[in-house]
C-alpha cells in the first residue's frame, strides 16, 4: 500500500505522514476528475488531503 504525505494544518507540519491513506477521485475545474489521497495526520489525527495531480 502507498504511503502519503500532505500538510497538517493543526501541527503546521509539512510531509506529515497520513495514517490510514486512501486514493479518491475529486471533481474539479471544468469537470475534470482529480486524483488526491485523504488522510489523518499520525500525529493529531487532523484530517488531512493531498491532491495528487491529473493523468
Ligand atoms: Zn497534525
Amino acid at each position: 500500500m502507498a504511503e502519503y504525505t500532505g500538510y497538517c494544518v493543526k501541527c503546521k507540519a509539512k510531509d506529515r505522514k497520513m495514517v490510514n491513506a486512501k486514493e479518491v477521485e475529486m471533481k474539479g475545474r471544468g469537470d475534470k476528475m482529480r486524483r488526491a489521497a485523504t488522510g489523518s495526520c499520525e500525529k493529531c489525527g487532523t484530517k488531512m488531503y493531498r491532491i495528487l495531480g491529473s493523468k
